[in-house]
């Protein structure tokens, strides 16, 4: 049988000794899905390729594709190719000797050909004919992708493919990747600590802390609806508070904070009592200098507090707002006007912001 269908990681995990680097972790990448896996540096995110690659073998727990249990067989044997941040390639041999490597090796017809069409896949063919000491970091990450498809893999596994690169490559990469996986419709896993990475290529990101995935989802599910403070975080920036909760409303809890009541959108069904962290992404507060007279319903307005901090940073402006009863508040308000900046240091401001917005 021919493995083919979604990757199903079935509580797996890993020990080095005594240490837990993958920690009885469960996940189903779907068939041809762009699928990011984001945490911090030593969180288990190359174990667990490793492991899906057949590279390292899980201390328990199976690896599935579709019904096939691959749990155990070498790395050959697997319908998966990995592409290592290192590119790994052939410095001696020209760009489409490296790509028909693996065909040629194999035995299989019509290598350079199949290597020419992976290579037309990547937009490499103009280099064909090129060492990979000649080319840029991104050329050369272009062919080591070449080299992965080649095989034509049902899985491509990517560990940080993207990290040599300057700022500008890496986006342009992003957007590259991304435009290859959907035209050739594989399964991609890209593992990445950089949250904006996987979030501006992947369909869906788990996001890992110590050997766990600590939640998985759209890119805005995730950003706009964390379910612990490290998804919070993680992800971007944003304010969070410490609250009683004193009730529940429909997909709402109630919480109060400096003798306020919130509205609270709900991240975990099952949390109705107790205190909880609730938070609001920065851009999501409003700044007004006169206090607000036009609050809809589903509004929240805390104020007046003061600003401490301006920062300009191009797109945006971050203020800081200290209001009594809180911790201090991040706020970034987009520079659309002529004269960006009309709030300073010591300005008294009410903050707003819409119960949906706070999760
Ligand atoms: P990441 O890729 O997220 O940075 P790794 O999967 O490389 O994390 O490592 C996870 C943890 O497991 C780290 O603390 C690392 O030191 C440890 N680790 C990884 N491989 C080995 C190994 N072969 N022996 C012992 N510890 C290991
Ligand atoms: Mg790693």
């Amino acid at each position: 049988r021919t493995a083919k269908g979604d990757l199903h990681l079935d509580r797996v995990t890993k020990r080095f000794g005594d240490f837990v680097a993958v920690d009885d972790l469960s996940l189903t990448v779907p068939r041809g899905s762009f699928f990011a896996l984001l945490g911090p540096s030593g969180c288990g995110k190359t174990t667990n390729l490793r492991m899906i690659a057949g590279l390292e073998q899980p201390t328990s727990g199976r690896v599935m594709i579709g019904d096939v249990d691959l749990t155990g067989s070498r790395p050959y044997q697997r319908p998966v190719n990995t592409v290592f941040q290192s590119y790994a390639l052939f410095p001696h041999l020209t760009v489409r000797e490296n790509v028909a490597f693996g065909p040629k090796r194999r035995g299989e017809s019509g290598a350079m050909a199949k290597a020419d069409e992976a290579l037309a896949l990547v937009q490499m063919s103009h280099l064909a004919g090129r060492k990979p000491p000649q080319m840029s970091g991104g050329q050369q990450q272009r062919v080591a992708v070449a080299r992965a498809l080649v095989n034509r893999p049902e899985v491509l596994l990517l560990d940080e493919p993207l990290g040599a690169l300057d700022l500008k490559l890496r986006r342009e990469m992003q957007v590259e990747l991304k435009r290859i996986q959907t035209s050739v419709g594989l399964t991609f896993i890209h593992v990445t600590h950089d949250q904006e990475e996987a979030m501006t290529m992947a369909d869906t990101v788990a996001v890992m802390n110590h050997g766990r995935i600590e939640q998985q989802g759209a890119p805005a599910e995730l950003y706009d609806l964390p379910r612990t403070r490290f998804v919070a975080r993680f992800l971007g920036q944003a304010n969070l508070f410490d609250a009683p909760i004193v009730g529940t409303d429909g997909d709402y809890l109630i919480v109060e904070n400096a003798g306020q009541r919130f509205g609270v959108k709900k991240s975990r069904s099952t949390v109705t009592s107790g205190t909880v962290s609730y938070g609001v992404r920065p851009e999501k507060l409003r700044l007004d200098e006169t206090e607000p007279t036009d609050l809809r319903p589903n509004e929240c307005l805390v104020g007046p507090g003061r600003v401490t901090d301006v920062s300009f940073t191009g797109v945006s402006t971050q203020y800081i707002v200290e209001v009594p009863g809180f911790p201090p508040a991040s706020v970034f308000e987009q520079n659309l006007d002529v004269d960006p900046i009309v709030t300073h240091v010591g300005d008294e401001v009410w903050l707003r912001w819409n119960a949906s917005h706070a999760f």
